[in-house]
């Protein structure tokens, strides 16, 4: 296919703005998917993306559709929609022209809809702005136009309306997106260039690379070269997604599709590398390339100390499918044996964790998480720490930085200032504040990481009656006054309950947290002593009373089916509880430390 008859184009969208229901009608119009095999949200098709509404893959789907009397080869390539995976949408943005920007007509702009736009217009996409939902009879079009047009200075007066559920509009944007997005202009006759943008694991074709071929071609046969992973391979298949894969002959530059060797893993697929033929010395790779940064850590522990190779073999099995998660060995005298797990993000944290306990089967202990913290130390050297435990003593320690971020809120202006003092709490530097309607503004606050990513979204959502929307990018590091705080209990340190924390912050939160262990422990036989502490000044102090002999007597008594009740109940709470000494300390006291932020 001649590429003045391809397109390759995304759809970007804040979250629930009609991105997925939306790509469904365009299968459906371009007769890519039968309206019979329309499985709602095609394109979402993770159990734990549907689960929970994301996109955590990109995907890509070719369609073909007649304009003119010309039958045109149109590219959809799904981007992720979560921050923690912000740097694979960038990597899919290089693969298209131009992109679909999705504001529904209700709701409006938000902080996903600005941060996506622009990241398009970085990438010299051709935006093509569309109203979603306009079927909804409250629907405020022409706000919402103007609020387009205030904050990304696109031209209001060329904008789509469309509707995701009755199809009003579709055709008119797929005339839109021919006439508009560029068509690709590589060089057919050039070496070999393909940006691998995604991968998925296959269980019986190992791993599938999504490609968009930028210069020269790829077929079967062919032996190519990973330039960053430096690794060769034989091609097996090249093919398209319709959305189910079909083998082609080749892929020319300018096409979308995915490249099969015999690989084995997806950790020798980096996404963001280029593939060219192996031997060809001239070959470049395409700019833009970045190792995955993992910001948050925590320790993984299996509850029953029997389960550790186990564990270690799902964490093997699951890095097989994702690459951008890490796991290495670490003991806590508190609990045994156990990983330590970097994540991209949070949410890729919770979907690993949720992962592992549906597929192996395995009950966790999880520590608090934390983001990574980076010390200079005494000779100048710079050393990332992933947890408490490896902050070295006060004396070590020439300068103590952590990761900032730069957050947008964007929330209707009646709620300015609870926003603003949300900001505040968290250490938040005010940078901006803008209009972007009458009644909508966006504010713009650098923040640390680690007061951003425990719950500032759930924080913001409530006190914006779930008005309010939120993104962040990452700053880089700056320096800060921060403190390891330890908890002792009984006297003996639990390593793995240590947090970094504000010096100015860390009496409150000393206290905070014995508080708020006490509540987790249960009574036992004797006093249990909480302690908080930093290096050896212990700022705060609880005590867990002894049970009293009666009241163990009281279990012995009563009927047999409330007794079996209680039994089970106990052993229920034993698989996530870990003995420390003599002390049993339940899972969740692991996370109340974060709860104390
Ligand atoms: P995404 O998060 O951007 O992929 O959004 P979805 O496509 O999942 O849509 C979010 C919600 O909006 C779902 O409940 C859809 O049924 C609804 N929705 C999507 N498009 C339309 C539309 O055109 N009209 C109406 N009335 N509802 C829509
Ligand atoms: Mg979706």
């Amino acid at each position: 296919i001649d590429q003045k008859y391809i397109r390759n184009f995304c759809i970007i969208a804040h979250i629930d703005h009609g991105k997925s229901t939306l790509a469904d009608r365009l299968l459906e119009k371009t007769a890519t998917v039968s309206v019979r095999e329309m499985k709602e949200q095609l394109l979402d098709d993770m159990e734990v993306e549907r689960e929970r509404g994301i996109t955590i893959k990109a995907r890509a789907v070719v369609m073909k559709y007649k304009h003119e009397g010309k039958e045109y080869e149109i590219n959809l390539i799904d981007t992720p929609g979560h921050v923690d995976f912000q740097y694979e949408v960038g990597r899919s943005l290089t693969c298209c022209e131009g992109a679909v920007l999705l504001v529904d007509a209700f709701q409006g702009v938000e902080a996903q809809t600005v941060a996506n736009a622009f990241m398009a217009m970085e990438h010299d996409l051709e935006v093509v702005p569309c109203l979603s939902k306009i079927d909804l009879n409250h629907a405020r079009p022409l706000e919402v136009a103007e609020e387009i047009e205030h904050s990304l200075a696109l031209d209001a007066t060329d904008i789509c309306g469309i509707s995701g559920k009755t199809g009003q509009g579709v055709d008119a944007l797929l005339a839109r997106i021919i006439e508009h997005v560029p068509a690709p202009s590589g060089d057919r006759q050039a070496t070999l260039q393909a940006m691998v943008f995604d991968s998925h694991y296959d269980k019986f074709r190992g791993a599938i690379t999504y490609v968009r071929v930028m210069n020269g071609t790829i077929k079967k046969g062919d032996r190519i070269r990973f330039i960053r992973g430096e690794t060769n391979h034989d091609v097996l298949e090249v093919g398209q997604f319709t959305p189910r894969p079909v083998a082609r002959d080749e892929l020319a530059a300018g096409q979308v599709g995915y490249v099969i060797c015999n690989i084995k893993s997806l950790e020798l697929v980096n996404i963001g590398d280029t593939i060219t033929v192996q031997g060809d010395k001239g070959a470049k790779p395409l700019p833009g390339y970045q190792e995955p940064k993992r910001m948050v850590f925590c320790g993984l522990y299996p509850s029953d100390g029997q389960d550790f190779e186990q564990l270690r073999d799902a964490l093997k099995s699951l890095r097989i499918n994702d690459p951008s998660f890490t796991f290495e060995p670490e003991t806590s005298d508190a609990l045994g044996f156990g990983f330590r797990c970097g994540f991209l993000g949070l949410l890729h944290m919770e979907i690993v964790q949720q992962r592992l306990e549906q597929e192996a089967d395995i009950d966790l202990v999880q520590t608090a998480p934390n983001v990574t913290y980076q010390i200079i130390d005494r000779n100048g050297v710079t050393v990332d720490i992933h947890k408490p435990q490896d902050v070295p003593d006060a004396g070590e320690i020439e300068t103590f930085l952590q990761p900032i971020v730069r957050v947008s809120l964007i929330q209707p202006s009646d709620y300015i200032g609870p926003v603003m003092q949300l900001c505040n709490e968290r250490r938040g530097i005010h940078v901006r504040t803008e209009f972007l309607s009458p009644t909508r503004s966006m504010l713009v606050y650098d923040i640390p990481l680690d007061a951003v990513i425990y719950d500032l979204h759930d924080k913001l959502k409530s006190s914006t009656r779930g008005y309010g929307t939120m993104d962040y990018e990452i700053r880089g590091y700056e320096e800060a006054d921060l403190v390891r705080m330890d908890i002792l209990v009984n006297g003996k340190r639990v390593d793995a309950l240590s947090i970094i924390c504000d010096r100015v912050d860390a009496d409150r939160r000393g206290r905070a947290v014995v508080k708020k262990l006490k509540a987790e422990i249960d009574r036992h036989m004797f006093e249990v002593a909480i302690q908080a502490a930093i290096g050896n000044r212990v700022i705060a102090r609880e005590t867990v009373k002894a049970l009293r002999k009666n009241v163990t007597a009281k279990c012995y008594g009563g009927d047999i089916s409330r007794k079996r009740k209680l039994w089970a109940k106990q052993k229920e709470g034993k698989k996530r509880m870990k003995s420390i000494g003599s002390v049993d300390i339940p899972q969740k006291a692991f996370m109340a430390v974060l709860e104390t932020g």
